[in-house]
């Protein structure tokens, strides 16, 4: 234990020898003594002092003067001082050396029992309160540590945002490029073998998107940046159009699958149509992919409704392979599958039940997972959302019940986009439906063409070189002729990030398309800005 510095003041030196006799049997002090107040001070300030023992009488400078010196000084004033009287034990004297700032009193004679009573307890409280300053010291120190480490995982969480971003604009360019190549190669004449091989590459890319796909949403979700989009939708076209995607999917694979909606199940509900389809589909296709005959069951039922709410279970119950015991545990960690002859034998990346979970978590649901190995499986998301009843859903455009594409009549078009590839494609594909194309490979070369020409549209890609859509886009926005200003503007966004997007309308688009994009969409989107302007 450290030694506690302890002074004693008393102009009298025979005091200082009998009170050092005395207090030699307390066990850590180092005394230090003085017969003059102006000396005892220079050691109070040099010296790390804690306990002053101050004799109250002394000439010049008395023991209450003494110890108000050290109180008002910084530099001294934590130093306990115990005044050492002889005078009367009145209240007014207790008083007076409580107030210039000791903490307790000594009455000579000395008694020695109570004056090493009292010096010990000071030293053990010094101990405790250096000890709570060394405490204090490393809680301080932790303290800086946790704050340093958070803003080092706000970095992290910056950077990973930032490299989500750069990364699913890298990845997703090149394959809009593929996807729209694919796209323009169908409307060709092709042989059967051609035709065939046109197919592998179309199913190879949609594979390679929805790697990527879940890549970014376990990414995103992760890192906080998942939103959940609530919206009012029918429950039973949902889970009808689940149906008919599934139902031919099973039956290239010779397998039955059927639909049990319960009848008591709401028509619309306020939920994510999105997220839910996203976790339905995935058990879906775990089951399609884990089961090579029998049946495949999807089965929506009502376990609670009341008043405006409703509870619903979804469940997909398959004849597969089963899982073991032990990997239906590990199934829903992310990267993990049942076991390593899985991998080999199906493939996939074990990401899809991760994120599952997660948007499970996200949507307030929880997940269920039961397995009879080598007999099948069902996996189920239970969550309570909340009953519309009268809701009017809005008409879209089923793609499909398009009937032929009309050229576009005079139409000039703009397209921005460093790509090449998908320059390359946007700009045949553009062609193909009639429209006359100019292509700038920056935001720059964007700008001098909008002063050049008058177009009737422009496609703006966010990340170029030179200068970036979005400033691109605010320029032609505020163009002085106002003919130009008004041009609408598509953004090209591989980001699947919202506030990406976000910014995009912000810098002035009139719409959106992400990368890769279904034709058809784009399609409706130029044909909608178009007939706008008209
Ligand atoms: P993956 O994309 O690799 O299939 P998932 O997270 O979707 O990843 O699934 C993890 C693992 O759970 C799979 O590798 C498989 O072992 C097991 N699994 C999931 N669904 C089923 C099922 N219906 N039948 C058998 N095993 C399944």
């Amino acid at each position: 234990m450290k030694h506690v510095n302890l002074l004693i003041l008393d102009d009298k030196e025979e005091n200082i020898v009998s009170l050092s006799a005395l207090l030699s049997e307390v066990e850590h002090i180092h005394i230090i003594s003085s017969t003059d107040p102006n000396e005892a001070l220079k050691i109070c300030w040099k010296n790390d002092i804690a306990i002053a023992l101050v004799d109250v009488q002394m000439p010049e400078i008395n023991g209450f003067e003494f110890v108000s010196l050290l109180k008002s000084n910084p530099k001294t004033n934590h130093i306990m001082a115990i005044m050492v009287t002889a005078i009367s034990k009145e209240d007014k004297y207790l008083l007076k050396g409580l107030e210039s700032g000791a903490v307790d009193y000594l009455y000579k004679p000395l008694n020695p029992e109570i004056t090493i009573a009292k010096v010990s307890s000071f030293v053990s409280q010094i101990h405790i309160q250096e000890e709570i300053k060394q405490k204090n010291i490393a809680l301080e120190e932790s303290q800086r540590q946790l704050i340093l480490a958070k803003e080092e995982a706000e970095e992290a969480r910056k950077s990973k945002e930032s490299f989500l971003a750069n990364m699913s604009h890298e990845i997703r360019t090149p394959i809009n490029g593929i996807v729209g190549i694919i796209h323009i190669l169908r409307n060709t004449s092709l042989n059967d073998e051609q035709r065939d091989w046109i197919n592998r590459l179309d199913s190879a890319s949609n594979s390679l998107l929805l790697i990527i796909n879940d890549i970014l949403d376990i990414s995103k979700i992760d890192s906080g940046m998942m939103r959940i989009e609530y919206e009012n939708f029918s429950i039973h076209k949902k889970l009808t159009d689940i149906n008919n995607f599934f139902k031919i999917k099973a039956l290239d694979k010779h397998i039955t699958f059927e639909t049990i909606i319960d009848p008591q199940l709401p028509e619309y509900i306020k939920s994510s149509p999105i997220r839910i389809q996203q976790i339905i589909d995935n058990f879906i296709s775990n089951a399609l992919k884990f089961t090579k005959e029998g049946k495949i069951t999807l089965k929506a039922s009502v376990v609670e409704q009341e008043d405006a709410q409703c509870t619903i279970k979804f469940t997909v119950t398959d004849t597969g392979i089963g899982i073991k015991s032990e990997a239906l545990e590990k199934i829903f960690l992310a990267f993990e599958q049942g076991d390593d002859s899985i991998t080999k034998k199906y493939g996939g990346t074990g990401l899809g039940l991760a994120i599952v979970k997660r948007l499970a978590d996200l949507l307030d649901g929880k997940i269920e997972a039961e397995s009879t190995y080598g007999v099948g499986s069902t996996f189920s998301f239970q969550a309570t959302f909340q009953k519309i009843d009268d809701f009017k859903q809005q008409e879209t455009l089923d793609t499909e019940t398009i009937p032929s594409l009309h050229k576009f009549d005079h139409v000039r078009i703009l397209v921005a986009e460093d790509n090449e590839l998908n320059s390359f494609m946007l700009e045949h594909i553009l062609k193909s439906w009639g429209c006359e194309v100019d292509v700038a490979k920056n935001g720059h070369i964007a700008i001098e063409y909008v002063n050049q020409y008058d177009y009737d549209l422009i496609m703006m890609d966010t990340h170029m070189p030179v200068m970036s859509g979005f400033e691109a886009i605010q320029e032609i926005k505020t163009h002085p002729n106002p003919q130009k200003a008004s041009t609408p503007i598509i953004t090209i966004s591989a980001s699947v990030l919202e506030h990406e997007q976000a910014a995009a309308y912000e810098a002035g688009a009139d719409s959106v398309i992400g990368k890769p994009f279904d034709p058809i969409d784009l399609y409706q989107k130029i044909d909608k800005l178009i007939s706008k302007r008209v």
